[in-house]
């Protein structure tokens, strides 16, 4: 039956970023629908253990710094993964930063410091895990992507660079990766209240902007990419390949 093609029971999810925000909502979607999670960050996500062992699922932390992470560090994690809950089926690279500074201005510490952890940490996440994927004929890959993965933002080159690139990763991925029983996508979120977006919410000038012009009339919140998570991590989505999932209020409709 349809609903249960959406089901994760069984499955070993891995999720970067999984301590606070996004990447805690999508670890708790994950296990909500039946899968065991490996959360890969710096911080102790003691929260969402908590979340996930309460919903009767295993939880594993990887610890990883994906600033400084390689490839070999990342390929050990996801072995660490394997080893630790028993297979890998999922893949959800959703930690990322941002750094705000003009163009002209753009420090060139923020840039590689945004670089490394949005774009070539994603990269050789997707390389270990691919591996592992297409060695057992099947797994799939979510990449959290951007609006800015679309528009060019407001003195954050950087991060837009990095986004941009994501969606042309995905894209990459998916075509050598389709036939191999791997199917790789993105999750494009609009503006989600986490602290990645404080300092724009902070800003009445700024969020009431931002917020009039979202079609659905407010911010968006973890939460709500609970359900684009699941599907795309799911069977339910076994013919979407390099599919970009804009969740967004409607803001790229406007
Ligand atoms: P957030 O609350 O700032 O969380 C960022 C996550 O990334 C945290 O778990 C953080 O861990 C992790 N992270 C950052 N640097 C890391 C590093 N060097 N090594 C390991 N983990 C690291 O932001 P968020 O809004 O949930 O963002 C999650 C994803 O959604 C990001 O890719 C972001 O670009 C994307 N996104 C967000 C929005 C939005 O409106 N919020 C919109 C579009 C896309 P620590 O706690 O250790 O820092």
């Amino acid at each position: 039956m349809i609903l249960d093609t959406f089901r994760l029971g069984s499955r070993v999810a891995l999720v970067t970023g999984g301590n606070r925000g996004i990447g805690q909502a999508i670890a708790t979607a994950l296990a909500q629908a039946g899968a065991d999670i490996a959360l890969l960050g710096r911080t102790d996500p003691a929260e969402t253990i908590a979340a996930v062992e309460k919903l009767g699922r295993r939880a594993l932390v990887v610890p990883a710094d994906l600033s400084t992470a390689g490839p070999d560090a990342l390929a050990d994690a996801v072995e660490a993964v394997v080893a630790g809950l028993g297979r890998l089926d999922v893949l959800v690279n959703n930690a990322g930063i941002i750094r705000r500074a003009a163009a002209v201005a753009h420090p060139p510490e923020d840039w590689d410091a945004v670089l490394r952890v949005d774009l070539d940490a994603v990269f050789h996440l997707c390389q270990a895990a691919g591996r592992v994927m297409l060695g057992q004929g099947h797994g799939k890959i979510v990449n959290v992507a951007s609006m800015l993965s679309y528009q060019g933002g407001i003195k954050v080159p950087s991060y837009t660079a990095a986004k941009h690139a994501v969606v042309g990763l995905t894209r990459a991925l998916a075509n050598e990766w389709a036939a191999g029983g791997v199917n790789v996508n993105a999750i494009a979120p609009g503006y989600i209240t986490t602290d990645n977006t404080a300092p724009l919410r902070g800003d009445p000038d700024r969020e009431r902007a931002i917020r009039e012009r979202i079609p659905a009339g407010r911010w968006g919140a973890p939460e709500d990419l609970m359900g684009a998570v699941v599907f795309l991590a799911s069977d339910a989505a076994r013919y979407v390949h390099g599919a970009v999932l804009p969740v967004d209020g409607g803001w790229l409709a406007r």
